[in-house]
């Protein structure tokens, strides 16, 4: 039987070894952190991310879905809480659907127990990975302290944006690799639950409070509690090197956002203890070496978080990858390169997305006239939906490939910025002389 690695036992390392488990290859899992399986964030604080379609598909596939689904919030849309402390909904989705809300450690505590219960897959904990011999396809690994190393068949790289196996592919011939830090980052907060153990906002809507050159958004947790994100730039008016003093924290939270500084009264605590991280965009050509090394998940495309798409994207990968095996009777000689030239380019375009989506989301979303535009798209999108998806639709709630979407956003923004040209479209938002209008620039 085939023997695979695969290093870095994350939400995408972890999902992978499941969909190679399933097809009956030997797989050793490696991750540098200790075993979570036990650890106790089922229903607890915890960091958690908005999971849609494609990660839902990804865990379907491996019959995960049904299990998630019961530690997960739906979300059905943006909750803004505007600078006047009045607050309106957006719903994400034209049916109702909805984006959840999952914690990180419980899902990737799941994909490892799903893992493990598969005879032919072992998870080695504490096993950093520091080498990677490509002739031999030998990986080397710190282990506590003591150096062990093992040959493969195949690896697979999901050891994340700073990835080690990643870093020596870097040092082949024609393998491109770009790296960009963005000038915002952001800090981890929270909102605790009730004295009852309930939910202090609504649970069932992703909150933000933007406020043009930064923002705060909350998702809820399912003890009740919020895990709430600033995302700031580091320097300058408004940002963290601004924040230096427990007066600044508090005066900058009582101006910009005192409805959620109510609700946080262990705020200067929680600010001082969490580190205030950075976010990068790391773009990679191609995602894999010859036959033998695979790149996946965040290790080939790490983005901002602004479109809640990183991981999904990543789970995306394995299950794209598992079609494309069985199209390939696994034949890796073209499996590894279909990957690579199926992925790349999606990879891209999602990466580009999530800046955008920066910018809508802190600044956008509370402009009405934005709020007019989608709501014309929407209206049209209702009425046509075999003609219009609104791009957050395809991007959240379809498996169009994230590159075919953003060339279909093009051709919809063109018309929309006509629409919102027309002679007062406020009055007129969406009437028959706008639907033909439309209709006519889509043919
Ligand atoms: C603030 C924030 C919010 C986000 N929100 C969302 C969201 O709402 N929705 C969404 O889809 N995505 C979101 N993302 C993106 C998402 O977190 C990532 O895309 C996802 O975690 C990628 O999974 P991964 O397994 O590829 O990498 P990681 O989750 O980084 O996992 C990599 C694993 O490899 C291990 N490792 C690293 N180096 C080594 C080594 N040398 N040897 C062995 N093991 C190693 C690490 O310990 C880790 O367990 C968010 C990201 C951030 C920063």
């Amino acid at each position: 039987m085939e023997k695979v690695a695969i290093v870095g036992g994350g939400l995408v390392g972890a999902m992978q070894a499941v969909y190679m488990a399933k097809k009956g290859y030997q797989v050793d899992v490696y991750e540098r952190r200790d075993d979570i399986r036990d650890a106790l964030f089922v229903a607890g604080k915890s960091i958690n991310l908005a999971l849609s379609d494609r990660g839902w598909e990804a865990l379907a596939k491996i019959d995960l879905e049904e299990e998630i689904k019961k530690i997960a919030i739906p979300m059905r849309g943006r909750k803004i809480h505007n600078s006047d402390l009045s607050q309106n909904f957006q719903p994400y989705g034209i049916h109702d659907q909805s984006i959840w809300s999952v914690s990180r450690g419980g899902l990737n505590q799941r994909l490892l127990i799903k893992a493990a219960s598969y005879d032919n897959c072992n998870l080695y904990f504490n096993h950093k990975c520091v080498n990677l011999d490509l002739e031999s396809n030998t990986l080397y690994f710190d282990h506590k302290g003591e150096n062990k190393s093992a040959a493969y068949d195949r690896i697979f790289g999901t050891d994340g944006a700073f990835s080690a196996i990643r870093s020596r592919l870097e040092k082949t011939d024609r393998f491109n690799y770009s790296q960009y830090y963005l000038k915002h980052g952001y800090k981890e907060l929270l909102i605790p639950a009730t004295k009852d153990g309930l939910h202090q906002i609504d649970p069932n809507a992703l909150h933000i409070w933007p406020r043009g050159g930064f923002m705060l958004i909350a998702l809820a947790n399912m003890d009740g509690s919020f895990t709430v994100t600033l995302f700031m730039p580091f320097e300058g008016e408004n940002s963290f090197e601004s924040l230096d003093t427990n007066e600044a924290v508090e005066a900058f939270f009582e101006k910009e956002f005192p409805d959620a500084l109510d609700m946080m009264p262990d705020l200067l605590e929680t600010y001082k203890k969490n580190p205030t991280s950075s976010l990068v965009i790391i773009k990679t050509y191609p995602w894999n070496y010859n036959d033998k090394v695979i790149l996946m998940g965040d290790a080939a495309h790490a983005i901002v978080p602004f479109y809640g798409q990183g991981m999904n994207c990543g789970f995306e990968d394995c299950s794209v990858l598992d079609t494309i095996m069985n199209e390939n009777n696994n034949d890796w000689n073209k499996v590894a390169p279909a990957y690579t030239e199926a992925r790349k380019r999606n990879g891209d375009a999602i990466a580009d997305l999530a800046m955008r989506n920066y910018i809508e989301m802190r600044d956008l979303i509370a402009k009405p006239e934005f709020l007019l535009r989608k709501k014309i798209e929407a209206a049209f999108a209702k009425k046509h939906p075999e003609k219009w998806l609104p791009l957050y639709s395809q991007v959240t709630f379809s498996h169009i490939p994230y590159a075919d979407a953003v060339e279909n956003a093009k051709i919809q923004d063109a018309i929309m910025d006509e629409v919102m040209k027309m002679e007062n479209i406020n009055e007129k938002w969406i009437n028959q002389e706008i639907e033909e209008f439309i209709l006519s620039k889509l043919e």
